[in-house]
C-alpha cells in the first residue's frame, strides 16, 4: 500500500458523493456533458485569496502567475481578486486581454521574447520584465519604432535561491534574468533611453512549504533590491519579490504557515531603507492561489486484474495530469490526493492501481492506493488539479485532446 496525498480542505460530500461549489460530481459531469473534466471552484479561489490578504501586510500586492491556469473564466474571476497578472508569452497576453484585464496590471517575464511579442506587449502598455541586455535593447528599439515609452523592469538572477524549492530558478548560471552585478548598468541605460522604469523582479523558486525558507528568501530579496536601487541611484518604483508558496501534494506535506511569513514581512516593511520607502511591493503566485481550487474528474471505463493486482482504468490520464502521473520534474513518483468521487464517503477496502487510458506504462494516477471498491462508471477525482493540469500536460498525445473545464 502506498499513501495518497492529503485532500485539500473545503471539499465535502452530498449524499455520499464529492461535491464542488454545492453540486455533486455526478451533476457537474452531467452539466459539462463529458469526462474527463476539470472543475474549478470560485469559493476556493475567494477563500484562498482572502486568507492570504488577511495574513500579509496590506502594502503587499498579490499577483497571479497566469501559467498555472489560464482558463478564461478563472482569469476573469481572478481579475476581481488579485492586484496584478504575470504572463510569459504573447499567447498569455491574448488570454488576459480576452478576459478583460487591464494591461496596465500585467507584467511579462520569460526568456526568449520574440520581437513580435515585445511589440504586442509595448503597444498594450504591459510591463516587460527584461531578461537580458539584448532583450532590453530590442524592446527599446521596438518602442522607438512604435513611438511609445515602454514600461520596463529588470529581472535579476540572484546569487541565492529558495531553499527546499521544488523548482530552482535562481543561483548560479541561469537563462532567467540578469546576473545581479550587471543590473544597475542596464537600469541606468533604459532610464536614459526614456523608458518608464518599473523596478525589479526577483524570482527564486517554486513549491516551497517551509515558512522559514520563504521568510529567509524574502529578506534576501529585500536586501538585494535595496542594494541594487542604491547602485542605480533612483528610488525603486516597484519590486516583484517572486513567490514560491507551495501546496501539499504528497503524504506528509504540511500547508505553509502564511501568518508567520506575513508577520516577518510586515516587520521588514516597517524598517525599509530610503530607496525602498515608496516602492510598490508584490508577490507572484500560481499554484498557491489556484492549485487546490481544482479537481480533475475522470470515469472508470474498465476494471481488471493482472497477476493479482487490480487496475481501475479511467478515461483520463497523464495527457491532462502530467504532474500527478509523476512525469513533470519528479524524481520518485508519489501519489497525489486521489479519491473515488462518486463514493467519496465510502470506507476504503481494497488496494488498486488507478491508471489512465494511454498506451504507456507512464500513465499512472495512483499506485497501490487504498480506496473504496469502485466499478465501471464510477468517477475518480484527482485533487490539486487547479494548477499545471490542463495547461501543462500534453493533451494532444495519442490523439486524446483537451479535457473539458468549468468554473463553478
Ligand atoms: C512559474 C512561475 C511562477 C509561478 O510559480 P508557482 O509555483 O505556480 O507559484 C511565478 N513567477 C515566475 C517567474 C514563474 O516562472
Amino acid at each position: 500500500m502506498k499513501p495518497l496525498g492529503p485532500i485539500p480542505a473545503g471539499y465535502e460530500a452530498i449524499d455520499g458523493e464529492l461535491a464542488v461549489g454545492g453540486q455533486t460530481v455526478g451533476a457537474l459531469v452531467e452539466r459539462a456533458g463529458t469526462t474527463p473534466l476539470f472543475v474549478y471552484s470560485k469559493e476556493h479561489l475567494d477563500r484562498r485569496v482572502a486568507e492570504l490578504r488577511q495574513a500579509m501586510p496590506p502594502r503587499l500586492g498579490i499577483n497571479y502567475a497566469v501559467k498555472a491556469n489560464p482558463f478564461g473564466p478563472v482569469l476573469e474571476h481572478m481579475a476581481g481578486l488579485v492586484d496584478g497578472f504575470d504572463i510569459a508569452s504573447a499567447g498569455e497576453l491574448a488570454l488576459v486581454e480576452a478576459a478583460g484585464i487591464d494591461p496596465a496590471r500585467v507584467s511579462f517575464a520569460g526568456p526568449g521574447k520574440r520581437d513580435s511579442e515585445l511589440e504586442a506587449a509595448i503597444a498594450a502598455g504591459v510591463t516587460l520584465n527584461c531578461e537580458s541586455e539584448g532583450e532590453a535593447r530590442r524592446a527599446l528599439s521596438t518602442a522607438e519604432r512604435l513611438g511609445k515609452a515602454p514600461r520596463m523592469a529588470i529581472r535579476v538572477n540572484p546569487e541565492f535561491e529558495l531553499k527546499g524549492s521544488g523548482m530552482k530558478m535562481g543561483g548560479g548560471a541561469k537563462p532567467f534574468g540578469l546576473d545581479a552585478e550587471r543590473v544597475s548598468a542596464l537600469a541606468r541605460e533604459v532610464i536614459a533611453a526614456g523608458a518608464e522604469f518599473r523596478g525589479l523582479h526577483i524570482f527564486t523558486g517554486s513549491q516551497a512549504l517551509s515558512a522559514e525558507a520563504l521568510i529567509e528568501t524574502q529578506g534576501n530579496v529585500l536586501d538585494l533590491a535595496g542594494k541594487l536601487a542604491d547602485e542605480i541611484g533612483v528610488p525603486l518604483p516597484k519590486l516583484n519579490m517572486g513567490g514560491g508558496f507551495g501546496i501539499p501534494y504528497f503524504h506528509g506535506d504540511e500547508p505553509i504557515e502564511i501568518q508567520s511569513i506575513g508577520t516577518a514581512l510586515a516587520e521588514r516593511f516597517a524598517n525599509l531603507p530610503p530607496c525602498l520607502l515608496d516602492t510598490q511591493f508584490c508577490i507572484e503566485l500560481g499554484r498557491y492561489l489556484v492549485g487546490e481550487a481544482g479537481v480533475y474528474l475522470t470515469r472508470i471505463v474498465d476494471r481488471k486484474e493482472s497477476h493479482g493486482v487490480t487496475y481501475l482504468i479511467t478515461d483520463g490520464g497523464l495527457h491532462h495530469q502530467l504532474a500527478a502521473s509523476g512525469n513533470f520534474g519528479t524524481v520518485v513518483r508519489r501519489n497525489y490526493p486521489v479519491a473515488i468521487a462518486s463514493r467519496f464517503t465510502a470506507v476504503p477496502d481494497e488496494e488498486v492501481n488507478v491508471v489512465g487510458c494511454l498506451c504507456t506504462p507512464l500513465d499512472r494516477l495512483a499506485d497501490a492506493a487504498n480506496l473504496p471498491r469502485a466499478e465501471v462508471g464510477d468517477l475518480v477525482a484527482v485533487f490539486c488539479a487547479g494548477a499545471y493540469g490542463a495547461s501543462a500536460s500534453p493533451s494532444a498525445f495519442l490523439g486524446q485532446g483537451p479535457a473539458a473545464e468549468i468554473l463553478v
